[in-house]
């Protein structure tokens, strides 16, 4: 990442994912601030796609998948959301969830690019997350690759109980991996973190905040609630977003996308985009019954279509 000053404004120029040499090149991140920074302590970001739940679309969990979102999409990171409430989820298919989840983490150190290993629940379950991250801070914590996201959506839980909740799951994750970034969530869908900001985490390195935005839904009072936490020196990670409204579906609001864009390249924010599933639903980026791999144009549905021309353009590519 290289920082080039223009008439007063920072333009921020990666260079990382054209090479494709992601992760060797960059090493391992540590969180510096409000920024995410690479192993010679330079700001970078780090944008890809999220995989969806990995309970309904398993067949998206192969190296080939990561593999083609690496070189075609051009995404420096992918998202692995494993399903936990669902009964084909970890708490009922535990050996086959995990198995599920390390083959994308697998070919995601394969394919030389981070990884958000992402506890998809919208429910509060301290003792099953313990002894999950434990066991992937065991596994892959020697793999600068690797980022943990250790609860996706909070909707029920106040802050307050999440804190208490991610400050466990990350003494339980810091035991066997000292310095991988954690990225903690917050109540209400990952939108109220000017409640972190007010109260955060302290005592451990490498944190970071999460915020989830729908761009058609959550506009203008999410990123001013972003800011002040960013004020307040909260570093802030968008692991999921959509260009469409907060229930996955309906138009896409491309005004709306492109501020937020603009807002996450002005405060150096990385990004994870919601989702590669072929799904009926606007923020699907594949067609039903799309292959794992090989993807023509005709495969990807619009916002398919529209998060590859952007990952590509921000990968320096013009189509
Ligand atoms: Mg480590």
């Amino acid at each position: 990442m290289r920082f080039i000053y223009i008439f007063g404004l920072f333009l921020i120029v990666s260079s990382m994912q054209i090479t494709g040499q992601v992760v060797s090149e960059n090493g391992q991140l540590q969180v510096d601030g409000l920024y995410l920074k690479n192993a010679q302590g330079d700001t970078i970001v780090l944008r890809g796609m999220s995989l969806g739940w990995h309970n309904w679309w398993p067949q998206y969990y192969t190296p080939e998948t990561v593999k083609w979102l690496k070189e075609d999409w051009k995404c420096s990171i992918v998202r692995a959301p494993m399903g936990v409430d669902p009964d084909s989820g970890y708490i009922k298919m535990k050996e086959w969830s995990v198995n599920t989840i390390s083959t994308v983490v697998d070919a995601a150190i394969e394919n030389d690019i981070y990884v958000i290993i992402d506890w998809h629940s919208h429910s509060l379950k301290t003792k099953q997350a313990v002894e999950f991250f434990s066991a992937m801070a065991k596994k892959y914590g020697s793999y600068p690759n690797v980022i943990y996201e250790i609860f996706n959506e909070p909707i029920n839980n106040s802050w307050e109980e999440v804190k208490k909740y991610s400050i466990k799951v990350i003494e339980a994750i810091r035991e066997h991996d000292p310095d991988n970034i954690i990225l903690v969530g917050n109540p209400h869908w990952c939108q109220d973190i000017h409640l972190v900001a007010d109260d955060p985490i302290e005592g451990y390195d490498n944190i970071m905040y999460t915020v989830h935005f729908y761009a058609a839904t959550h506009k203008d009072f999410l990123r001013e609630r972003s800011d002040y936490a960013l004020s307040k020196g909260i570093p802030v990670f968008v692991s999921e977003y959509g260009a469409c409204h907060a229930n996955g579906d309906d138009e896409i609001d491309y005004e709306e996308w492109q501020k937020w864009l603009d807002w996450m390249d002005a405060n150096a924010i990385s990004w994870c985009k919601w989702s590669i599933v072929d799904k009926v639903e606007t923020s699907a980026a594949l067609k039903p019954k799309t292959p794992t791999s090989g993807w023509t144009e005709d495969d990807l549905s619009e916002s398919g279509k529209a998060s590859r021309k952007l990952l590509r353009k921000y990968a320096g590519l013009k189509d």
